[in-house]
């Protein structure tokens, strides 16, 4: 078994790529290295079974040889990122998705298609299920991703209905966990990076908005669980376990024991008011539930931030 993952020198693909390895696949890893980082697959160097193609999926991708799953989960992804590379947003998402499902065809592939819980935009409903067609801002500043992703599970339904490729559609909620950028400008490296140094912790508007943090070791099983099922149609990844901001900010200064103050600045244009996934289908279909508890998530997360921090000097060991 070979598989492809572009992206998979990023937070959730380089986790991924572990987990392949680990059920016995080859894997070739196409990232362009802007947001991925090869520090995180430091750990495989000297894996044969390990190849790094360091390329940008908006250009033609060349694979040689077999290739049994492509997994697309390349892209820039923070709030910070749809500011700093609107382009290269959109051409991950559009040209990028058209070239990995290209890749896939060609090689007679299963392709998984990594999407986001933005494609329900601010969502007028709650919890969110794979039924719902979202709210959406199509000029906003989270436009470049949204409609990207949302562009890109139309494409790979095409390439279901009009080639015949295998296909899968993940809906990732926020995810967290070891190998998030420190400097990516989300809320958990924000506030653990905060919360660690002892400064102000930021919380844009009022902090009563929600998310739902779901730790990657169960979101990449969910991914595994969803990719060897033959389900096609799009599955919510995320706990349903909702915090507001200001609830989050109180539990990442408690994990820390820090002194740090917590600091009102101005809301983020667009920012979702509420985000929590149905998971209803993820259960039903491939007998998924997270299972690690936000607290234990956010103390290994608060470890690796601490090694980043003393590496960088910032923090004494
Ligand atoms: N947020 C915040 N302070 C920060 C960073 C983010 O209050 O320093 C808020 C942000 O406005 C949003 C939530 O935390 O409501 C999650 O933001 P993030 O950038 O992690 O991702 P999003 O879920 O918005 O894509």
């Amino acid at each position: 078994m070979r598989s492809v993952v572009t992206g998979g020198a990023g937070f959730l693909g380089s986790h991924l790529v572990d987990r392949l390895l680990s059920e016995g696949h080859d894997v070739v890893v196409l990232d362009n290295l802007i947001t991925g980082s090869l520090d995180n697959l430091s750990h495989l160097k000297g894996d044969p079974r390990l190849e790094f193609i360091e390329g940008d999926i908006a250009d033609p991708i060349h694979v040689d040889g077999p290739v049994a799953f492509v997994f697309n989960f390349a892209s820039p992804a923070s709030p910070d990122d749809f500011k700093n590379y609107p382009i290269k947003v959109m051409k991950a998402g559009g040209i990028g998705t058209l070239h990995a499902l290209g890749l896939a065809k060609a090689k007679g592939a299963k392709f998984m298609m990594a999407s986001t819980s933005e494609v329900y935009g601010d969502p007028l409903v709650s919890p969110q299920p794979e039924t719902y067609w979202g709210n959406v801002n199509p000029i906003g500043p989270r436009a470049v991703y949204d409609e990207a992703k949302r562009y890109s599970e139309a494409l790979t339904m095409a390439y279901r209905h009009a080639h015949g490729v295998d296909t899968r559609i993940a809906r990732f909620f926020n995810t967290f966990g070891p190998r998030m950028r420190l400097s990516d400008g989300r809320v958990v490296p924000n506030f653990v990076k905060q919360a660690l140094l002892g400064e102000p912790i930021t919380i844009y508007g009022d902090g009563s908005q929600t998310r739902s943090f779901g730790y990657y070791s169960d979101i990449i099983e969910g991914v595994y669980r969803l990719a060897i099922s033959d389900y096609q149609e799009p599955v919510n990844l995320g706990t349903q376990e909702e915090r507001t901001i200001l609830e989050f900010a109180q539990a990442v200064i408690k994990a820390v024991g820090s002194t740090s103050e917590i600091v009102y600045l101005p809301a983020a244009l667009d920012d979702p008011k509420q985000r929590r996934p149905d998971t209803t289908r993820a259960k039903t279909i491939l007998g998924w539930e997270p299972v690690v508890p936000i607290e234990v998530g956010l103390a290994e997360t608060i470890e690796f931030f601490r090694g980043k921090l003393v590496e960088l000097g910032k923090l004494s060991a």
